[in-house]
């Protein structure tokens, strides 16, 4: 694993990130067949950096990126993660699109299968490379939970 996928894996939630390590492993036989290495680029959002991304492409320069508010996304409770899917040292995601949203979706099956929730499945907004946990709780009751315990991913689930 790279050091990217560590230092990302180090934020998420213990109990998200221990389910994560094992998808991880699972899907070692995806990533041979298609020759492709997988990295977690992102984990973690605070909700002060989820803020800043919200703002991109609405009050301040750049593409939209997100449609998320800060406390609205997985991320700021460190029970999500985006992946990224490299070939031959290219970053597949951008370099064929195509191919990329091929293995998502065997990825996607195989972490449905492991309890983890696929956003290349939802109807508005799909993300191939978002995967998360809500732990069966709704975003408000994260929320709640979140303020109470401090802010502490730790202790959300
Ligand atoms: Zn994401």
């Amino acid at each position: 694993m790279t050091k990217r996928t560590l230092e990302n894996l180090a934020g998420l939630n213990r109990k998200f990130r221990a389910q994560v390590e094992k998808f991880l492993i699972a899907a070692e036989p995806i990533c041979e067949h298609h020759g492709i290495t997988i990295e977690i680029i992102s984990g973690l959002r605070s909700w002060a950096q989820q803020a800043a991304l919200y703002a991109q492409g609405r009050t301040k320069p750049g593409p939209i990126v997100t449609k998320a508010r800060a406390g609205s996304s997985w991320h700021n409770y460190g029970l999500a993660i985006d992946l990224g899917l490299f070939a031959g040292g290219k970053y597949l995601d951008s370099a064929d699109p195509k191919r990329a949203d091929r293995i998502y979706r065997e990825l996607g099956a195989l972490a449905a299968s492991m309890g983890i929730e696929w956003a290349g499945l939802w109807k508005s907004f799909p993300e191939g490379p978002h995967f998360q946990n809500r732990f069966g709780m709704t975003l408000a009751e994260a929320k709640s939970k979140m303020e109470s315990m401090n802010y502490d991913v730790q202790k959300i689930v």
